[in-house]
């Protein structure tokens, strides 16, 4: 801006100015100031090279240069304005300096020039100062207020992604085939009379690969791909977000067929006038005007936006209304296949050693998103460069998934072995569950390493991937949650602060089974409706719809689901309290085991299988 450029030389300017004052003053300050007798004396006896008279109404100022010694001085000196006064000094001047040297000055002939620039000066610091004083004052809000509507929209020509790099989701590429054959001949589908679903909603969990979807739809299409965050539409200033979207449009239309990606859009596509203390004036214009362009995308001919969000439930009815957002792509958590598919992508770039079974990973790693998958291989390539192995490895692996899991290990905590030995015996107390209750989610590794804020922990997976639970599986889990607890109070006969997290997941999980899934004696009614205002967050607006009776009936429920768990756990573990005492040990040992870990330990209570332990010894 050529504004701030001026506003930072004015400083400059300023001390210029006060040097120079500084510098005449000093200058001023070394010349002599005479009375009239030494005036005299002076022009009479020393060599005066030039002399100025300025003629006041009552005095006149006398300057001059004199020379004494091949030195020069400068002198000062006012005499009174009368006539005898003028000619008396008159004579003594012409006398003795040469007439070309005096000049005599009118100080009421003004140079009109000088006094203008005079009054400017300060005129012209005021203003500046002000309009300085204005833009930093709007810096802050709005340091963007000359680039108002200018959409952010961020145009990616050559998108080089393609389906081939977005592994499963098979179902959601053939939803997606007939936008880029939309796209590819537009003309080919209004020769027809069809009309193609432009706007398109991806709904998924974060990480599930929606921004790479969109992006291969585009890169398969190869067109343009406009991308926007939903976020950058909201801004300060009301009307600027709307404008930002015709803008978008109108830049799009100039490259069209193409696309749009509109990326959260929950940060602006939510109902309206919903939410505390009144709407939100600023995000439902936006929101129309975007209701407005999709409405208009008959004219917008060849565009077609995507929008990604993992908030379907709060957006506007309107905007999912037939021939807006009309039509929804779920695109769900990767199954076991899909784990399989995504790691095998993911893998291209890497090297592994032979004993890597992408299989047994997938296997491993249930709930796991795309971008959870590809951060696993990714910590396990940094932990083998940082270990220096040639090739990724089995342990590399392994602490990619914890890491992924649970943050990085830190070993550099110490245990007091007291403190070791309590969450040894937790962490048993939950895997002996795992290996012996029949329902219960298989151990795949038990670790007394901390690592995030838990002590220790128990990876166990489901034994199959599954989307409805059964009772007993529940159950189950409740019963392996208590586990930990369970085995403190029995062997050490003291409970820690450790369970608290196991409590917390037990609780909500029989709470459920009460409330939502209608599994217990009060029968199928639900009595938690998860409805209510989407701007509060959920849990504070859970609509209660019963009684107080019925309250305490759900609580009495939930706390016979968690007691008769505890007696199961009790049961299960002393029953096999050697093999808890084994694991405890081998753990203390080892620290961390594994699935086959664990299975000799049941077998043959020692973490080497007898075959193996000879061959040690
Ligand atoms: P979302 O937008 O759904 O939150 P992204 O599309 O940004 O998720 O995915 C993040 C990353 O996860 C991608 O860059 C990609 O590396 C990985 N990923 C997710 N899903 C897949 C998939 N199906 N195939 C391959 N990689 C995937
Ligand atoms: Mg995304
Ligand atoms: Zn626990």
């Amino acid at each position: 801006m050529k504004k701030s450029k001026l506003m930072g030389v004015i400083p400059y300017i300023i001390t210029a100015l006060l040097i120079t004052a500084l510098f005449s003053y000093t200058k001023y300050s070394r010349t002599k100031t005479l009375n009239y007798g030494s005036f005299e004396k002076i022009v009479q006896t020393k060599n005066i090279s030039e002399v100025t008279l300025t003629m006041y109404t009552t005095v006149i100022d006398i300057t001059g240069v004199y020379t004494e010694n091949e030195a020069k001085y400068i002198f000062v000196a006012s005499v009174p304005n009368t006539e005898a006064q003028n000619g008396e000094l008159m004579e003594l001047l012409h006398s003795r300096v040469k007439d070309a040297n005096i000049t005599i000055k009118n100080p009421y002939q003004t140079n009109y020039l000088m006094q203008a620039l005079a009054e400017l000066i300060p005129l012209t610091l005021l203003v500046g100062f002000g309009i300085y004083m204005i833009s930093r004052m709007n810096a802050g809000s709005n340091a963007k207020a000359f680039e108002f509507s200018k959409s952010r929209a961020r145009l990616e020509g050559n998108i080089k992604v393609t389906f081939d790099d977005v592994a499963g989701c098979d179902e959601e590429k053939e939803e997606m085939a007939e936008i880029i054959d939309y796209l590819r001949d537009p003309d080919k589908f209004s020769k027809m009379g069809a009309r193609i679903p432009k706007g398109i909603l991806m709904v998924g969990a974060p990480g599930t690969g929606k921004t790479l979807l969109a992006k291969a739809v585009a890169g398969e299409a190869d067109v343009p791909f406009y991308s926007i965050s939903g976020s950058d539409f909201v801004e300060m200033f009301v009307g600027v977000g709307a404008s930002r979207v015709r803008d978008m449009f109108k830049t799009a239309q100039k490259t069209a067929p193409c696309m749009i990606f509109i990326d959260e859009i929950d940060a602006v596509g939510r109902q309206r006038g919903a939410g505390l203390g009144g709407g939100n004036d600023e995000r439902e214009q936006t929101l129309n005007q975007l209701l407005v362009e999709l409405d208009g995308i008959e004219d917008n001919q060849g565009i077609v936006v995507i929008a990604a969000t993992n908030r379907p439930d709060v957006l506007d009815p309107a905007l999912l209304r037939p021939g807006r957002f009309d039509r929804q792509v779920t695109v769900s958590m990767p199954d076991k296949k899909g784990r399989l598919a995504i790691l095998q992508v993911h893998a291209r770039n890497k090297k592994f050693a032979d004993d890597i079974n992408l299989e047994h990973l997938a296997a491993r790693t249930p709930g796991f998103s795309g971008a959870d998958l590809e951060n696993v291989l990714n910590e396990a390539a940094i932990m083998a460069v940082r270990n220096s192995h040639d090739v990724i490895q089995m342990s590399d692996l392994d602490e990619g998934i914890d890491r992924v899991i649970g943050g990085p290990a830190k070993k550099s905590r110490k245990y007091s072995d007291r403190e070791k030995h309590m969450v040894a015996v937790h962490e048993s107390g939950h895997a002996v569950i795992g290996l012996f209750l029949e329902d219960a989610d298989e151990v795949q590794k038990v670790t007394i390493i901390p690592r995030g804020m838990a002590g220790g922990y128990n990876l166990m997976t489901p034994k199959e991937d599954n989307m409805l639970h059964t009772k007993s599986q529940l159950e189950s889990e409740i019963v392996g949650l208590l586990g930990g607890r369970v085995a403190e109070e029995m062997v050490l006969g003291e409970i820690s602060t450790g369970a608290s997290n196991d409590i917390e997941r037990a609780t909500d999980i029989a709470k459920d089974m009460v409330n939502a899934y209608g599994m217990s004696s009060i029968g199928p009614v639900q009595y938690s409706k998860q409805d209510g205002n989407v701007f509060l967050g959920r849990d504070y607006t859970t609509n209660k719809t019963y009684s107080d009776k019925v309250a305490y009936e759900i609580d009495q429920e939930v706390r016979k689901i968690i007691n008769e768990s505890y007696k199961r756990a009790q049961k299960i573990i002393s029953e096999h309290r050697d093999t808890l005492d084994n694991i405890v040990r081998s753990l203390e040992e080892q620290e961390t085991l594994t699935k086959q870990d664990l299975e000799n330990i049941v077998k043959y209570g020692t973490v080497n299988a007898p075959a193996e332990k000879a061959e040690n010894e």
